[in-house]
């Protein structure tokens, strides 16, 4: 029997890069599919309809909703963004690795329904210094880490829902981070 595809799914805070890593990753040769979203925010200078994203109204956004053909979605900054459920499972029973972006309220739903696909956290610079500092001096007195420590930690309870955190400190380095992490997950002993 053929094996099905993996379900890759990049996240992160908002404005750490996710846009621009995914982009990179397909720039080049690339095994994975893209699932392209839908949204109701309005196409910028230069993105193509079915390209980029599907855009849709806010009716139309909603009747999707209703008719149970998104996979999540979630309304970030005023507009709706969501998954095409019927893409990404029949891309994945032709047995094709499927590549999402999307933000963390939206990998969550993912996480709920697809546990075992892989989740990718895109972590800003630093973010993995700070981690693993909180980790190996939890004890740590110092204000000025106590406060860093408070302002990052929504992002660490959130990176702890990932299977993997890719540190984007370089567009490049990032990319080729993610695509062994894939390659390793398709050696896994439970996948062979
Ligand atoms: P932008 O408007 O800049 O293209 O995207 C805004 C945010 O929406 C980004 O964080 C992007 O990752 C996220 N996003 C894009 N497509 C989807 C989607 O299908 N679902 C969810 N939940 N977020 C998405």
């Amino acid at each position: 029997m053929k094996e099905k595809g993996l379900l890759i799914v990049l996240s992160g805070p908002s404005g750490v890069g996710k846009g621009t890593v995914r982009k990179a990753i397909f720039s080049g040769d690339t095994q994975f599919e893209y699932s392209i979203s839908m949204t109701t925010r309005k196409p910028r200078e230069g993105e193509v309809d079915g390209v980029d994203y599907f855009f849709k109204t806010r009716e139309e956004f909603e009747a999707l909703i209703a008719q149970d053909k998104l996979l999540e979605y979630a309304e970030y900054v005023g507009n709706y963004y969501g998954t095409p459920v019927d893409y990404v499972k029949e891309t994945l029973e032709a047995g094709k690795d499927v590549f999402l972006e999307i933000e963390v309220q939206g990998a969550k739903q993912v996480r709920d329904k697809f546990p075992e696909g892989l989740f990718i956290f895109l972590a800003p610079p630093s973010l993995n210094e700070l981690q693993s500092r909180i980790v190996t001096r939890g004890t740590e007195t110092d204000e000025l880490i106590q406060n860093r420590m408070k302002e990052a930690r929504k992002e660490i309870e959130l990176m702890s829902l990932y299977d993997y955190v890719v540190e984007n400190d370089q567009v490049e380095a990032a990319c080729d981070r993610i695509k062994a992490i894939v390659q390793a997950e398709h050696c896994r002993t439970t996948r062979v």
